[in-house]
């Protein structure tokens, strides 16, 4: 099996930007830009508030919605939390998990991160699990430890048949949102790491079939030459995904 069995998926992050009514003509000019671009899956995490007029306006189009957090409980006196079961009634699809933000202000770990993956799992959502190393860890030669033992914990409990629901996105955090990109290379070598992990934990065939997205700084200009590693199997993007025409240039860049 090889990355042409894998299904490749762009998948854009807004975090904390767009008000529903920005949401609607966003998801609306993205959709129309990556109509009949069905080389690779095309998702738009939005902010909560964001998720009925995105999903509305999506409606009938290749882009598929997803939300930027879960919680772990199904229901309960969790003021401010929004379950799975309630983004699926949403018509969301995707959820991401575990985003190096929501871990550096909000506290989260593999612990929480690990709940969350099984609770957005046992809801029908797919996951798409963000870890990686911060800059003090790559410089001090350790990237292989951390991102080997976040995938471990971060997996630990989930059920072989749950992985095609699972979508890790590799995100070297000192590449977030500031411009640093890390090189194909770099890439390529620590989503494959990641892979071999999963080989250990699942097998081969779960490894091999497994999405492992790159993120960090992707933008229209770098994306063809990430995605043309081996490993890479599309992208989380967050500054440019809120610009269709530069998302849209992302996505192309994933037809090939
Ligand atoms: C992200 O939010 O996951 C991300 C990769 O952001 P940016 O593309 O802006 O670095």
């Amino acid at each position: 099996m090889n990355k042409a069995t894998r299904k490749t998926i762009i998948a854009g992050n807004w975090k904390m930007n767009m008000t529903p009514s920005e949401a609607a003509v966003a998801v609306k000019e993205t959709a129309e830009l990556v109509k009949g671009k069905n080389g690779c899956e095309v998702v738009l995490c939005v902010p909560y508030v964001d998720i009925a007029t995105a999903v509305a306006a999506a409606a009938g189009t290749n882009v598929k919605i997803g939300a930027e957090n879960v919680h772990f409980e199904a229901k309960g006196a969790y003021t401010g939390e929004i379950s799975a079961s309630m983004l699926t009634e949403c018509g969301v699809e995707y959820v991401i998990v575990g985003h190096s933000e929501r871990r550096q202000y909000f506290g989260e770990t593999d612990k929480t991160v690990n709940l969350r993956t099984k609770a957005a799992l046992n809801a029908g959502l797919k996951v798409i699990l963000c870890l990686g190393e911060v800059l003090e860890e790559r410089q001090a030669g350790i990237t292989e430890e951390i991102v080997s033992m976040q995938t471990k914990l971060d997996l630990a409990g989930i059920p072989a048949e749950q992985m095609k629901n699972v979508i890790i996105a590799y995100e070297p955090v000192w590449a977030i949102g500031t411009g640093l990109t890390a090189t194909p290379e770099q890439a390529e070598e620590v989503c494959a790491i990641i892979r071999g992990v999963i080989a250990k934990l699942y097998g081969e065939e779960i490894a091999e079939a497994t999405t492992i997205q790159y993120g960090g700084s992707m933008n229209d200009a770098n994306a063809a030459e990430l995605l043309a590693k081996k490993n890479v199997d599309g992208g989380l993007i967050g500054g440019a995904s809120l610009v269709p025409a530069k998302f849209a240039k992302i996505v192309d860049a994933a037809q090939a």
